[in-house]
């Protein structure tokens, strides 16, 4: 599954430090689009050697109670995204769904990482944790995810939008500041809706046609 993520979220390296279990068809199955992710992790006895290079490396955990502890002092995810902000080479360090990192684990990276949950219970799955920092971390950096695919009504768009919904509440109201409130709200709801190309289009296609028969049955 952490595989997979790395895929998702356009992660350069995995490593695996001292695995216990091998890479077998189940872990391929479970990987899914993310199976170049385990045929190409990297394998190390340390986790030392995971983190050479690294210009700021993170531990994760869902440990926070222990508050006088140095090792145990905690960035929220949030701003540990605005943190590492031009930084090239980010680590980010995973515990055994067991029992976590060790404290020598923690003791070799520089932010200890945590995602705020549920103070009752805030261990998450290991997956889900892997998930839910990727994504954050996408989220600010990538310059172009999936959503970009959508199409964005242009300026252009817009304009032409507002002339229909304007000659609609001309002909429709002859008071002149119930026509002016009119346009205006319209305006906002348009443009605060953020609709996407396609449904823009079909704002100024009805107001178009419905435009049409009205000047029809004025003559
Ligand atoms: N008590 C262990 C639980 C391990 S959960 C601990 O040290 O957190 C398995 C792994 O998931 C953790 O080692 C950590 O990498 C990640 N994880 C789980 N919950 C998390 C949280 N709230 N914040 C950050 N990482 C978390």
């Amino acid at each position: 599954m952490v595989a997979r993520l790395c895929k998702n979220f356009e992660v350069d390296e995995l490593y695996l430090v001292k695995p216990k279990a091998e890479i077998n068809s189940d872990a391929i199955n479970f990987a899914a689009g993310g199976r170049e992710y385990l045929e190409k992790a990297i394998i190390v006895d340390d986790l030392e050697k995971a983190l050479e290079g690294s210009d700021i490396a993170a531990c994760t955990s869902s440990i926070v109670t222990e508050k006088s502890d140095p090792l145990r002092q905690p960035v929220e995810l949030k701003d540990f995204v605005d943190m590492i902000e031009g930084k090239e080479l980010v680590s980010i360090v995973f515990g055994r769904e067991s029992t976590g990192l060790t404290r020598s684990e923690l003791e070799k990276c520089n932010i200890y990482l945590h995602i705020g949950a549920s103070h009752i219970y805030p261990t998450l799955n290991l997956s889900h944790a892997v998930a839910i920092i990727l994504y954050e971390i996408f989220r600010k950096f990538s310059s172009k995810t999936s959503i970009d695919i959508v199409e964005r009504p242009s300026q252009e768009d817009f304009r032409i939008a507002m002339k229909y919904i304007a000659k609609a509440s001309e002909l429709t109201m002859n008071d002149e500041r119930q026509r002016i409130s009119a346009i205006k709200s319209l305006e906002r709801i348009v443009y605060r809706s953020n609709p996407t190309k396609m449904e823009l289009s079909y704002l100024i296609l009805l107001l178009r046609r419905l435009l049409k028969y009205a000047e029809k049955d004025q003559k």
